[in-house]
């Protein structure tokens, strides 16, 4: 049969340890035979990255900022151990920090629900897509420990040299002290990025703060989101048949509780690290979890939740047996093939993208998964299947959809 065209590539962004493993099967066993398959190529391999200087991660984005849509695979975020396992000139930095710090974006990570992987919440029916601010509050804090007697105050000082102090606590003994910060710049751009990302996957979206103990600080996240709302989106919403709906954290978290999913919820910063962790294993497993940065200019890089399963490789490189999860992975392929089909209006790409997604959840529901799945299925009669051997499923089911 003839190929499905591309017209415009995606950024392809290869990575490491098990996941580039993972991801030449997908590419040759569920993409290439069927898409004429157009990729901008970028070798984010650690290897490859210490070779350029870690040039190649910065040119992905630039990439990424061009065409509109990337897939990316899990990499290795270098620390000591790195250092001398690939005899790095530098410890280079997360690449997924450099990726959305150059395309100021959001991450939206939602959990791939499949019949036979029950979340550990039972009234949990469809996905809950979490969206983190990735700026500031305590992730830039300033700290100090205060050792004895003394007042703390909070000082700013304006670029006239105008100061307002507040004061923080008259210290009677030792104790401890933070400052933090966020930008309205950051937070309109968060705010943009939920609402547009809302609006696009038509699903409610939900925030939170608990501006009633601050009064000014989230005060001001709750404020931002209620302008950016009105001014540019409430219209919008109305028309897509979606709302926003705002409240304190202590309630949003105990409405998420007893909700049924299907909407995006936006965390603060904190916030969204705690329950994307909370939301993600109650879900079933890391394994089964995409991630999409969305930037507030509308560039799209897709991805798998979860690290490049490292324990995996070293296995893989002894010659032993892996059954590695690679749902995530086809996820982020599948998602990115889909925003391309999207805007360059190509119906037969968008329509294989769904294909792909329905035949790599038929597999698993017909009782043939890799062994994480195994682990925690309600299904009987499963098969457990090797990294590779799962992927060739997946494909015979494909054939036969
Ligand atoms: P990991 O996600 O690779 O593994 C965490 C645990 O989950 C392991 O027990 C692993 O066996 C299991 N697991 C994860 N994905 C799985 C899959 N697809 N199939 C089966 N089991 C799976 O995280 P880690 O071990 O903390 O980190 C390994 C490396 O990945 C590190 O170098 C880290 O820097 C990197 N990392 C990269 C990203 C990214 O690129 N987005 C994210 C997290 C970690």
């Amino acid at each position: 049969a003839e190929k499905i065209k591309m017209t415009t590539p995606l950024v392809e962004m290869d990575g490491d340890e098990m996941t580039r493993i993972l991801w030449k099967m997908i590419k040759d066993e569920l993409l290439i035979p069927y898409i004429d398959l157009k990729t901008e190529y970028y070798d984010l391999g650690l290897e490859h990255r210490n070779e350029t200087d870690d040039r190649v991660t910065v040119e992905s984005a630039e990439a990424t900022k061009k065409y509109g849509v990337a897939v990316k695979c899990a990499t290795i975020t270098p620390n000591a151990a790195r250092m001398t396992e690939y005899n790095l000139k530098e410890m280079w930095k997360s690449p997924n920090g450099t990726i959305r710090a150059i395309l100021d974006g959001t991450v939206f990570r939602a959990p791939i629900v499949v019949k036979g992987i029950e979340p550990c919440v039972r009234n949990w029916k469809k996905p809950i897509t979490l969206a983190r601010h990735a700026y500031g509050d305590v992730y830039k804090n300033t700290e100090i420990k205060v050792p004895g007697p003394g007042k703390a105050e909070l000082v700013f000082t304006a670029e006239d040299g105008t100061e307002t102090r507040e004061l923080i606590h008259q210290f009677t003994g030792s104790g401890i002290i933070q400052g933090i910060h966020n930008t309205d710049k950051s937070i309109t751009s968060f705010a943009r990025a939920c609402f547009s990302y809302a609006l696009a996957t038509k699903q409610d979206l939900w925030f939170a703060t608990k501006d009633t103990i601050s009064k000014k600080y989230d005060h001001d996240f709750k404020d931002i989101f209620q302008e950016v709302y009105e001014k540019e989106f409430e219209a919008q919403f109305k028309d897509a048949g979606i709302t926003y709906f705002y409240t304190l954290i202590d309630d949003a978290v105990a409405r998420v509780m007893k909700a049924e999913g299907g909407f995006i919820w936006a965390c603060k910063n904190y916030d969204g690290d705690v329950m994307s962790d909370m939301v993600s294993s109650a879900f079933g497993s890391l394994a089964m979890m995409t991630s999409v940065l969305v930037s507030p200019a509308g560039v799209y890089e897709y991805e798998a939740a979860h690290g490049t399963v490292q324990r995996h490789y070293y296995k893989h490189l002894k010659g032993e047996e892996t059954s590695t999860n690679s749902v995530a992975t086809i996820f982020a392929w599948t998602g990115a093939l889909r925003k391309r089909g999207e805007l360059d209006g190509l119906d037969d790409l968008i329509a294989f993208a769904d294909r792909l997604e329905k035949a790599t959840l038929k597999t698993i529901e017909d009782g043939k998964m890799t062994k994480d799945l195994a682990l925690i299925t309600s299904l009987e009669n499963v098969t457990v299947l090797n990294s590779e051997n799962f992927i060739k499923e997946i494909r015979k089911t494909l054939e036969a959809l």
